[in-house]
């Protein structure tokens, strides 16, 4: 990688999913703006016109399914789905109509046909209502080639680049290939947003909310090294930083399924899952079991309910991935950041205060029911020891009602998460009715700082070494010690392996995070003694702020540094 004589420039966002990289900065394009009402000249040959839309059209279903090939799972099908829209004549041919019949220009002509058929798919609801996302997509391919414009989306590179962009859209983020992006700056978005979730899922440095003054400076082909760990991107780096961000990609850490301290204090090291195929990467990555099943995830873009056999067929994947070991499996966690149409009111005003998660069971109780009756099948038919729970459980009466609900199901193991901060203040009388508890660190920190976990504007009040979520996660160990019951970690916060001592001395007993970071999470375990992790536990919650503690904790453990952590 060729160096430029320029001094070294450092840069600051939110880092989100750890690893330290370099590499070429890849614009995103920004989006195809409307074009202006505008008539052809009177001369104009109007065939050749309509002869350019319909080329237009051709160039950008082919360029589409040259991308699908090079892709794979979710990005391909996107890719596939999206190419056979372009290669659709319903908007080609609407779009000459309009370049005959009003002499639009063809750009404008484009933008009005996918208008109208955007119109007519949401009118049919369901599924083709989903798809007016790709007409939109198409619609602006089709009018970059027309305009002679960059094209929009993720560009297309022979060589690995790091990519720079506003915000990724759920889209996009699927489309991201590890093996072309190596890493990822954007200006908007926040910590525990899912995008951010799923870079680290990906095992994809990435820096999210940097501003647009960060990335305003950052051009096509600069270099950069982008440190996701500490948020920090250094323009045109030294030889020395590049020798030693090649150096620490070279080594390999692999997790061997032993969580433990140096002591040999067990913490099982688990993994969160969203599906099978997930599950079963998962598993070769060594994880213990499956600490957090996102069964929402299997289901996000279904506009009715799952059928039970559906359920069974999705829940059943996950369970075989892991014969005769432990599978958190929470129920449907809809609402907020993750509606589910057959669950969520769209139209409430505070959806993260709203009817969600657990919540909707008094709404919906039959959907519930039928998710346990399934659970319950699945468990069945496969070896894995299903412990159940349900999110944002909030009172010892919800505690007591679900998991009631569940055992009557046959389902013997039976918890709850614990995101709300009164179910953490609550632990005692909660740890009466729960079997366990996992606690969402990403939902209990927005909940104690008031802070929208989606907004890159409050990131620095949604981090989980707040002293103040420390303390609620103290307060929950603590309520449920008297019960011997056992209480894990599944929020982002398990996957910090500085954060995860902390956890750890607090009396967390199981680690739940994305299957890429289990071997650093345990080799930093491995370094220390449970007598240490205590110790570092008292200094984080004795910390005025969450940076005090972050840097407090940090010093007492060099293995970090060691291992570019
Ligand atoms: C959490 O809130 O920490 C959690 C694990 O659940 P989710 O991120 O899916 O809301
Ligand atoms: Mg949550």
């Amino acid at each position: 990688m060729a160096t430029s004589d320029a001094q070294p420039t450092a840069l600051t966002g939110i880092g989100v999913s750890p690893g330290l990289v370099a590499g070429p900065v890849a614009r995103m394009a920004p989006g195809i703006p409307e074009p202006a009402i505008e008539t052809l000249p009177a001369d104009t040959d109007l065939d050749a016109e309509c002869d350019r839309i319909a080329a237009a059209a051709q160039t950008v279903k082919k360029g589409l399914e040259l991308s699908a090939a090079e892709a794979k799972g979710d990005g391909r099908t996107l890719l596939e789905t999206t190419a056979q829209m372009a290669a659709d004549p319903t908007l080609t041919t609407s779009a000459q109509a309009k370049v005959r019949e009003r002499r639009l220009v063809p750009a404008r002509a484009v933008w009005e046909a996918a208008g109208t058929l955007a119109d007519m798919l949401k009118s049919l609801g369901g599924y083709m209502a989903e798809r007016t996302r790709d007409v939109a997509d198409v619609r602006d391919r089709i009018i970059a080639v027309l305009t002679d414009s960059p094209m929009p989306g993720i560009p297309r590179l022979p060589e690995p680049f790091v990519l720079v962009a506003k915000d990724l859209a759920p889209a996009d983020t699927a489309l991201l290939n590890p093996e072309k992006v190596v890493a990822f700056i954007t200006s908007e978005g926040g910590p525990t947003s899912h995008t951010a979730i799923l870079a680290r899922a990906l095992g994809m440095p990435a820096i999210v909310g940097t501003g647009e003054q960060v990335t305003d400076r950052l051009s096509d082909g600069d270099i950069v090294l982008v440190d996701g760990t500490k948020g920090s991107i250094t323009l045109n780096p030294s030889e020395e930083a590049l020798r030693r961000a090649r150096e620490l990609a070279s080594r390999v850490r692999v997790f061997n399924g032993d969580g433990a301290t140096r002591d040999g204090h067990e913490v099982q090291l688990l993994a969160n899952v969203g599906d099978a195929a997930g599950a079963r990467s998962a598993a070769e990555a060594g994880a213990m079991g499956v600490g957090l099943f996102r069964t929402e995830f299997c289901f996000l873009d279904q506009p009715e309910e799952p059928t039970i056999e559906a359920q069974v067929e999705a829940y059943r994947g996950v369970l075989e991935a892991f014969p005769g070991k432990k599978v958190v499996v929470r129920t449907l966690d809809a609402g907020a950041d993750k509606p589910l149409p057959f669950l969520t009111d769209s139209t409430e005003a505070n959806p993260a205060l709203g009817v969600r998660a657990y919540r909707t069971a008094r709404r919906d109780p039959e959907v519930l029911e039928h998710q346990l009756q399934a659970l319950a099948k699945a468990e069945a038919v496969t070896s894995a020891k299903v412990w159940v729970m349900a999110p944002m459980i909030s009172t010892a009466d919800e505690a007591k009602a679900f998991t009631d609900q569940a055992r009557a199901h046959g389902l013997k193991i039976a918890g709850m998460m614990i995101e709300v901060p009164s179910a953490a203040l609550m632990a005692d009388k909660m740890f009466e009715h729960a079997d366990f508890a996992s606690i969402g660190t990403n939902d209990l920190t927005q909940y104690v700082m008031a802070a929208d976990r989606l907004l890159s504007s409050l990131a620095y009040l949604s981090t989980g070494w707040q002293p103040a979520v420390l303390r609620l996660i103290k307060a929950a160990c603590d309520g449920a010690a008297p019960h011997g019951r056992p209480v894990g970690v599944c929020g982002e916060a398990a996957a910090d392996p500085a954060l995860a001592v902390v956890l750890v001395g607090l009396g967390v007993a199981s680690l739940s995070m994305t299957a890429r970071a289990l071997p650093d999470v345990d080799a930093v375990l491995k370094s220390v003694d449970l007598a240490d992790c205590r110790r570092l536990a008292q200094i984080a919650i004795d910390s005025r702020t969450a940076e005090d503690a972050r840097a407090a904790v940090r010093a007492e453990l060099p293995v970090l540094e060691e291992l570019g952590l």
